[in-house]
């Protein structure tokens, strides 16, 4: 742990780079996306528009905060990823990857199309996949399916109170009609098995769970500490499965934009329509950002931001070299 010095040098250096990031480029914000509503142009914003949250949590359990971070947001596409890993846990690589593709589709994360020539999902972070995984994790119903889901979850975040918001899974599932045909359209496919109401249930509801921008950092940090809670010293899934979930976010999770990200931040990541980016530095931290403001790929205008700034400061990038990281040249964080 760092002294109280560097903890709070550190702090002060989290802060400053939330308030550069404040003001977004003109036109940078596309949309915004509300449960219920769907996207809304940024003319027809509210307070949604200042929201900003940082956090950082070090793989030794150093937490450093900046914004809005204890303000909670659904968790929406970010849960994908522990899904996964779930369904992984449950059945192993082998039998998931035979369901669930680990391939970018370069489409829309909600498009109607699938790798016909195997007969399944791209992969698990657009939609299709992530309904798929659902249906593949262990449980004698969907109750029991979810209890499983939402424990694990808790173990990520060390928050055993996480839950599903009521008014959001409402509102997703009464306009989840492109996530139906969808599962329609892989149930004629057989691609998937079960019924298509119990998975859409299944999988929105675990896009309704709300976490706040720390936890989602704690969460991120645990995939970075090899899925031991650096907070609580709890496994939320074996060690062996993590470079799983993580190669995946690493070429998948970022919509139409992972290329791109992995080009210049270099980090296994995966954002939601919410506006979090949940960002994983194997072996030394976990970053959390949340700002509603979606850029036209759809991930977070100040997220995308945030990330770049932090990784190319301190030489984060998983292909940078030695010279680079700052924190091997042990200057951790304040550089
Ligand atoms: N609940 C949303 C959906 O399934 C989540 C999508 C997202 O975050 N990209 O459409």
């Amino acid at each position: 742990m760092p002294s109280p010095e560097t903890h709070a040098r550190i702090q002060a250096r989290l802060r400053e780079l939330h308030e550069r990031c404040v003001p977004e480029a003109p036109g940078s914000v596309q949309h915004y996306y509300a449960s219920g509503r769907g996207y809304y142009a940024p003319a027809e914003a509210g307070v949604e528009a200042q929201q900003f949250a940082i956090s950082v949590v070090t793989v030794d359990g150093a937490v450093y905060e900046a914004g809005d971070s204890r303000l909670p947001f659904p968790l929406h596409s970010i849960s994908k990823v522990f899904a996964y890993g779930l369904a992984l846990t449950d059945h192993g690589p082998e039998r998931v990857l035979e369901r669930v593709g680990v391939e970018p589709s370069g489409d829309a994360f909600n498009a109607l199309r699938f790798d016909e020539r195997n007969r399944r999902p791209y992969n698990p972070m657009v939609n299709a996949g992530a309904l798929v995984v659902s249906d593949l994790v262990r449980g004698d119903d969907a109750d029991e399916q979810f209890a499983r889901i939402l424990a694990m979850l808790r173990c990520y975040a060390g928050h055993d109170d996480l839950t599903v918001d009521a008014a959001t899974f409402e509102a997703e599932v009464r306009t989840a009609d492109r996530n139906r045909g969808t599962a329609y359209l892989m149930r004629s496919l057989g691609m998937l098995e079960g019924e298509v109401e119990t998975v859409l249930g299944l999988y929105l509801r675990q896009c309704s769970v709300p976490v706040t921008c720390a936890a989602l950092a704690t969460m991120a940090a645990t995939l970075a500490n090899g899925c031991v809670n650096p907070l609580t010293g709890v496994s939320a899934m074996p060690r062996k499965r993590v470079r799983d979930v993580l190669s995946v976010m690493h070429t998948c999770g970022m919509y139409d934009y992972a290329g791109s990200w992995a080009f210049e931040v270099g980090v296994p990541a995966k954002s939601s329509v919410s506006g979090g980016i949940m960002a994983v530095i194997p072996g030394k931290m976990g970053i959390g950002v949340f700002s509603p403001g979606l850029d036209v790929y759809g991930n977070s205008v100040r997220g995308v931001r945030v990330c770049k700034e932090i990784s190319e400061r301190l030489g984060l990038h998983v292909f940078a070299t030695e010279a680079e990281d700052a924190l091997l040249r042990g200057a951790p964080l304040s550089a």
